[in-house]
């Protein structure tokens, strides 16, 4: 998939760090990944060349400079296609982030659901692959159905034969969740899916940030991932979909460059993907996620891979040290990313990231955009560490030793 030989690959976990400027220039513990992870120095010089050499509007110049930044995004355009193991590039949508995609989807592909149609979704979802799908079923009629989460904080997909009935016409899922950090078992989804002709909508945005897909091998339908969490800009996502499926969709946002023809009365709409890109789109910012993409196809995803989850089994082991330190999700590293959430008994999660945030450690809090899932667990938010490839073992460490002071 990557176009560079195996022994070019990038491995070295401190060499990967370096790339990183902020990272470099700052003493800073930075474990907020999951929320928006570091820009390598590739896509801030590539978000700078754009600026400098390449700012104009794509589509509708015949002038050079036009087609050089025209060119520049459809090749960021490829990439991501690589990147998913798209079929082709056209099955690639730039979008604003995750929600946006996921705002489309509902807002087009959903537009077609009758009432009494069923919507499988999650109580793992985060809020922006929820609250898209329960206003298209209010404005559809169709009912919303929710898997259930197993104690250990993954998907129940034995409930997958409850759930998922006749009706069901969408499901809904995340590829890996924000707060537990729990993989989600495709194969299992996509069958359930295909017994009773339902569309498998994927939220990529956890899973995306950690290597190349192969989108067509999993079978499923759609899938949204947030350029800011793929090590790129902030202001882009992708939404990618069959091409069978795009292809017989209406445009959600309509206006300029998504047309074919527009007459006084009539108009007729460009096909995938310029038919869901309406207006200007972020142009800048796609070219600076083409950026991002090359540079992660230029890492050993084995050699990443092993060191998060080296630093994901450091953290859990350390944290089931911690009397008054409950972690919320899987306690393995087994199908699992290092998306690591927790509580500290009698201590609100605001107080404890205030708390680290004192060792210079950045760590999130709060619902984390999943209220139902607190709700169901009973808290009101977890403080949450995430692990990328640039993180040390420095890193884990502090966030332990500032956690043992603050939860002694
Ligand atoms: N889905 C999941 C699982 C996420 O973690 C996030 C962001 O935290 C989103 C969706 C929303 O992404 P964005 O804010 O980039 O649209």
């Amino acid at each position: 998939m990557s176009p560079r030989s195996r022994a070019a690959l990038l491995s070295d976990p401190a060499t990967i760090r370096r790339q990183f400027p902020l990272l470099a220039r700052t003493r800073l513990h930075y474990l907020d990944s999951a929320a928006t992870a570091q820009m390598p120095e590739v896509v801030i010089a590539a978000l700078q060349n754009f600026g400098t050499t390449l700012r104009a509007n794509v589509y509708g110049g015949v002038y050079k400079l036009a087609r050089e930044a025209l060119a520049e995004y459809e090749a960021a355009r490829a990439d991501v296609a690589r990147f998913l193991g798209a079929a082709s590039p056209q099955e690639v949508v730039f979008t604003y982030g995750t929600t946006s995609a996921l705002n489309l989807l509902a807002h087009s592909f959903g537009e077609r659901l009758r009432e009494g149609d069923e919507i499988v979704l999650s109580i793992l979802e985060h809020h922006s692959n929820t609250l898209p799908w329960r206003a298209l079923a209010r404005r559809r009629g169709a009912e919303i159905r929710v898997l259930p989460m197993t104690p250990e904080g993954r998907l129940d997909l034995a409930s997958l034969k409850d759930v998922v009935t006749a009706k069901c016409r969408i499901i809904a899922l995340t590829h890996c969740s924000n707060v537990t950090g729990a993989l989600t078992n495709v194969a299992e989804i996509v069958g359930s899916a295909r017994a009773v002709g339902a569309a498998v909508v994927l939220d990529g945005a956890q899973r995306a940030p950690h290597g190349p897909l192969d989108l067509q091998e999993l079978g499923i339908d759609f899938y949204a991932f947030s350029g800011h969490k793929t090590f790129g800009p902030t202001g882009i996502g992708v939404l990618w979909g069959r091409g069978d499926r795009l292809a017989d969709m209406p445009p959600f946002m309509v206006g300029g460059q998504m047309i074919r023809r527009v007459t006084p009365e009539t108009a007729e709409f460009a096909d995938p993907p310029r038919r869901f890109e309406a207006g200007t789109p972020p142009i800048g910012a796609a070219i600076g996620l083409g950026a991002a993409i090359r540079w992660m196809e230029g890492l050993d995803w084995g050699a990443v891979a092993n060191h998060e989850r080296r630093l994901t089994g450091r953290l859990l082991e350390a944290l089931a040290g911690l009397k008054r330190v409950r972690v919320i999700g899987p306690v393995t590293t087994e199908q699992r990313r290092g998306v690591v959430s927790f509580t500290v008994s009698g201590m609100g999660s605001e107080q404890v990231c205030r708390r680290l945030d004192a060792y210079g450690l950045a760590l999130r809090h709060g619902h984390h955009c999943a209220q139902p899932l607190m709700l169901t667990l009973g808290i009101e938010g977890a403080a949450r560490a995430s692990i990328a490839p640039y993180t040390t073992e420095d890193d884990i460490d502090q966030l332990v030793a500032g956690l043992a002071e603050i939860a002694r």
